[in-house]
């Protein structure tokens, strides 16, 4: 008896043959809620679940003040022309100035966080913050944009960062998908930020293809597999895990740039999300580390209590 292959044993089946949009703008009360439970979800058994607990806190309030914002100021239709016509992301990080609605959800948000439970170390950065006066938050907005953080001062960041991530999925969301265009290696079309992680994607249409997720503004971008996302070199690149961690989040490795980047399978775990997963992965890191890889994706809420 001979066996024969049937089309339909294809991969992707016909009529579903993955055509993947080049980026996927965030709705930002879904981004923030997803990632809530997502983040308490991954806090159960964990040795980090304080944290993760926290981060869901953090997130839930990222979510919770939008109800009560001025919508943030767009950049004018010609300044969005130009970036477009010189491969720029419309979004200017460093041109970034606070209007009223980065104010308002800077200031929402160190009130609502006043209110969640969080572990002792979070709780005297965020009095910190509050305390700060506005050049020294300025110099914490302009640190996180840059992507600079010092590795000591990461607590109190935080919170900036969570205003931040809020602003600019705003912005983004504002945006129009269409007029988008790729601005460089590993940069994020909206923001130019670098990807906090990388996932293959289960959407319809889209099935076994790979976005980018940006820390920043929560943009997912389109990019192909098995390529650096920090250099783009597509020799030389590995996969690590740690065996019986489930196989949802791997470490892209790349011998080119010696860097690695996380990358989520979301065709199998659904709610994976960019941010919540790499935290959660921490070990993961450490791993990659002891073989000498660098860590080049920016998460400003990977660090541990
Ligand atoms: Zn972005
Ligand atoms: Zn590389």
């Amino acid at each position: 008896m001979s066996k024969v292959d049937a089309p339909r044993h294809d991969p992707v089946p016909i009529g579903e043959v993955a055509a993947p949009p080049f980026c996927r703008l965030p709705d930002p009360l879904a981004l923030f809620a997803d990632r809530t439970h997502r983040l308490r979800v991954l806090s159960v058994g964990h040795e980090l679940a304080p944290y993760l607990k926290f981060l869901g806190n953090l997130t839930e309030a990222q979510y919770r003040i939008q109800d009560d914002l001025p919508a943030p100021e767009m950049p004018d239709v010609d300044a969005r022309k130009r970036a477009r016509e010189f491969g720029m992301p419309p979004l200017d990080r460093n041109r970034f100035t606070a209007d009223a609605a980065y104010d308002a959800t800077l200031e929402h948000l160190l009130s609502l966080a006043g209110t969640i439970e969080m572990p002792p170390a979070a709780a005297a950065a965020l009095a910190r913050v509050t305390a700060a006066d506005a050049g020294a938050r300025e110099a914490m907005m302009r640190a996180l944009l840059a992507d600079s953080v010092p590795v000591e001062a990461l607590a109190e960041h935080i919170f900036v960062a969570a205003a931040l991530q809020v602003q600019f999925a705003r912005l983004a969301a504002g945006l129009d998908a269409s007029a988008l265009v790729p601005v460089g290696e590993g940069a994020c079309p909206c923001c130019g930020g670098p990807p906090v992680a990388s996932m293959v994607v289960g959407w319809k249409g889209a099935h076994g293809t790979r976005f980018c997720g940006c820390a920043l503004c929560g943009t997912l971008w389109n990019m192909v597999r098995i390529k650096c996302t920090l250099c783009g070199s597509t020799k030389g690149i590995r996969y690590h895990e740690i065996e019986g961690a489930g196989g949802i989040v791997k470490a892209e490795t790349c011998e080119e740039c010696r860097g690695y980047v996380k990358i989520l399978q979301q065709h199998k775990q659904v709610d994976a999300d960019p941010i919540a997963d790499d935290v959660a992965s921490l070990g993961l890191d450490l791993l990659v580390r002891e073989m000498g890889y660098r860590r080049g994706a920016f998460n400003p809420f990977l660090i541990g209590y």
